[in-house]
């Protein structure tokens, strides 16, 4: 595995792979990796030539500085970590390299109302930070694949519209939740959980799990009333909980009426945010 920090010596790199027809499949991510991020190596290296994996801490998207200090550097790690993934490319740059101008140059992407519900609403600002630092990769990247996970639903249906407003030559892949043995999905925030509550947090995917049994059979109300009770439980407490369309994000009220239905939650544990979801219905 190669690894570069700035982005001439990068593209330098790139560019030859390119030029040679070589295919590239591109992962971002903000490091401290686990099994969920492996597997987008992984699929990188199925379907492209060459796999890129860019480890940045992005700032803009930490609408709480505190969380932004404590989240997880552990650069030595990961790159063991994808070196044994056989990614080929590692792309670590600094602050100054990915906003050579600062990080108030604001975006040219309207999120709409994608950018007000679910997430945003309690996380202001986070995907206007999460649509700037993915443009500005995908501009530096310029992959033939972007490879995401179904772990940040509304990321990636967001990234999914940006590609599509601005017309980017980058097919956008998305790979299912990687989940510990528990069922509580993988994320760089877990190894912060108290133990006692680590031992607890499957009841999110329990609970998820649960509604997508019995959504064909109990309305969407009742559904929504039984994970309340189950999220708010001991260390828990459930920011928001819904049964929404997949494609709109909006909240649904007749299972039948829609192809595409996603349950998303965010849950605290203690101090640490959780989020996860569960696909129900799928359009093919
Ligand atoms: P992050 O490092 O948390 O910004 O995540 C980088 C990428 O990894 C995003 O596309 C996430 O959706 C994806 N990802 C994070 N956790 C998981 C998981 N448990 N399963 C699948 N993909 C994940």
């Amino acid at each position: 595995m190669k690894s570069y920090s700035t982005i001439p010596n990068l593209q330098k790199a790139l560019q030859k792979f390119k030029a040679n027809g070589k295919s590239i499949a591109f992962a971002p991510t903000m490091g401290a990796l686990h099994q969920g991020h492996i597997a987008l190596i992984n699929r990188a290296n199925e379907i492209a030539d060459i796999s890129v994996c860019s480890i940045f801490v992005n700032p803009t998207q930490f609408n709480v500085k505190e969380d932004l200090d404590k989240y997880p550097r552990l650069l030595e790690g990961d790159s063991k970590k994808l070196e044994e993934a056989q990614c080929d490319i590692l792309f670590h740059p600094d602050e100054d390299e990915v906003y050579p101008d600062g990080t108030d140059q604001g975006i040219d992407f309207d999120i709409g109302y994608y950018g007000e519900i679910l997430e945003a609403e309690f996380r202001p600002g986070h995907f206007e930070g999460m649509v700037q630092v993915v443009s500005r990769l995908l501009d530096i990247v310029q992959p033939d694949f972007l490879i995401m996970g179904q772990k940040d639903f509304q990321q990636f249906t967001i990234v999914q519209k940006l590609i599509d407003f601005k017309k980017i030559n980058t097919k956008l892949d998305i790979i299912p939740i990687a989940r510990e043995s528990d069922g509580l999905a993988m994320s760089s925030r877990n190894i912060r959980l108290d133990k006692g509550i680590r031992l607890k947090a499957d009841i999110i995917h329990q609970t998820l799990s649960y509604v997508k049994r019995r959504i064909e059979i109990d309305n969407v109300d009742d559904l929504k009333m039984y994970a309340e009770k189950q999220l708010n439980e001991g260390p828990f407490r459930m920011e928001y909980f819904e049964i929404v369309d997949g494609f709109t994000l909006q909240p649904i009220e007749e299972y039948e009426d829609h192809g595409y239905v996603v349950v998303v939650t965010a849950v605290w544990a203690g101090e640490i945010r959780l989020i996860d979801n569960i696909i129900c219905k799928k359009a093919l």
